[in-house]
């Protein structure tokens, strides 16, 4: 089995590609060692993707059919090319990883497979000549991860269940079995609004594994000096006040939809390219808040009743000032005006 290959590997492992998440990474492998399906809870930019990369990482190579894009192994195939093939290759474990985008337009015969009327005439609808085997069994051997599997419709999540449920599939009037042998991940983001309710039948076949913002403005700093792009000098106190107007924001009882860490990198990033416009070297007060309505604007929604009345930018603008006005923002001043 393939969870037997990680049991091992996954008792010392620490995922430090993810900063913090403690107790997301305690339950992920608690989850692996007991062989669950894994549905992966939380906001955009988390590390929700690194993870289930990293656990594909654990996986030991694996001998498989040379060319077979499903991982057959000499053992065991699942695919109908590999029925006359012989050669093998070895494949390291990162590449025991398939990632699939949910979608409203993922069909069942993307995700699962096809089968071919005329071919299942002459060989019969459930002989492997007929099929054209789906996206899931790339995974075959490694690691399924489905990413925002609630953005799939919903016929697709039923044929989703069944394969957790019998390991068979129903492609038009055809029952086929899935041989494929896999570890499944999928993620959703709560925050995400234009989605499919996931049933609570397919929910019951997971284990839910939550990751929030990062805990404290400490690991979101050092997310940001770990991955973040370096082209000026940002000084320490600069970069703290970024992280804090960010979860100042996220924070906020009038904004909605929240920034993400991509917004806090976005912030990072682009206050150096500012710097670096105007020929410095070091990131000031004024790099900062030329890039806060390119990277923030769009990336939040502020509450229904404030809507009609404030644009995202004025709120922007309005928290900004606050935030010079008090705490850590009164160690800096603005100079303003030096936007060509
Ligand atoms: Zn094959």
């Amino acid at each position: 089995m393939l969870q037997n290959e990680l049991h091992t590997s996954i008792l010392s492992e620490s995922f430090s590609d993810v900063i913090g998440q403690d107790r997301a990474k305690y339950d992920i492998k608690s989850a692996i060692l007991a062989n669950r399906n894994i549905l992966i809870v939380g906001p955009a930019g988390v590390g929700k993707t690194t993870l289930a990369r990293n656990i594909a990482r654990l996986l030991p190579p694996l001998t498989v059919i040379k060319g077979c894009v499903f991982h057959c192994t000499p053992e065991k195939k699942v695919c109908p090319e590999c029925s006359k093939r012989k050669d093998t290759v070895e494949i390291p474990g990162r590449e025991r990883f398939i990632r699939v985008q949910g979608s409203p337009d993922l069909t069942v015969e993307d995700l699962i497979g096809d089968i071919d009327p005329v071919k299942a005439l002459q060989f019969g609808p459930l002989s492997m000549e007929a099929f054209t085997p789906g996206k899931i069994f790339q995974a075959n051997n490694g690691v399924l991860f489905f990413d925002e599997l609630n953005r799939c419709p919903e016929k697709l999540q039923n044929a989703l269940l069944q394969v957790l449920q019998e390991r068979k599939a129903t492609i038009g009037s055809h029952q086929v079995d899935l041989e494929a042998d896999f570890l499944f991940i999928a993620t959703m983001n709560p925050e995400d609004t234009n989605t499919e309710r996931l049933s609570d039948v397919l929910i019951d076949r997971f284990d839910v594994i939550t990751m929030g913002y990062p805990e404290t403005d400490a690991v979101e700093k050092e997310i940001l000096v770990r991955y973040g792009q370096k082209m000026a000098a940002v000084p320490d106190n600069l970069v703290s006040l970024m992280v804090h107007f960010i979860r100042l924001l996220r924070d906020a009882k009038d904004v909605e939809r929240k920034p993400s860490v991509r917004a806090t990198l976005g912030l990072y990033e682009r206050s150096q390219a500012n710097a670096l416009l105007k020929k410095k070297k070091k990131v000031d007060i004024d790099d900062f808040r030329d890039a806060v309505f390119s990277v923030l604007a769009h990336r939040i929604t502020l509450r229904p009743a404030l809507r009609y009345t404030q644009s995202p930018e004025e709120f922007i603008e309005k928290e900004f000032q606050t935030m010079l006005k008090t705490g850590m923002g009164r160690e800096f001043k603005e100079k303003k005006g030096d936007v060509p």
